[in-house]
């Protein structure tokens, strides 16, 4: 599978309904919402990866597994 943040190369890991759980070498450990991650595809945004890493270890204080629902502010634009 793919990274959803960086289109690298990932592991899709298990995770509850209406969430992709994905495992990136790079952007580390994230689920996203199936929602968001539909919602990306149907406008063609992606992610500017650095300000999205970003903020994945800033979350990663909070906890292990961030959830990526509301994405303003991540996104190229
Ligand atoms: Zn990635």
């Amino acid at each position: 599978m793919t990274c959803l943040i960086c289109a690298g190369p990932a592991e899709e890991l298990a995770c509850p309904e209406r969430w992709e759980e994905r495992k990136c070498a790079e952007c580390g450990h994230y689920r996203m919402s199936h929602a968001l991650v539909l919602a990306l595809m149907d406008q063609g945004q992606i992610f500017d990866v650095g300000k999205a890493r970003a903020w994945l270890v800033n979350q990663r204080r909070e906890s292990q597994i961030p959830y990526l629902e509301h994405v303003s502010g991540l996104l190229r634009t």
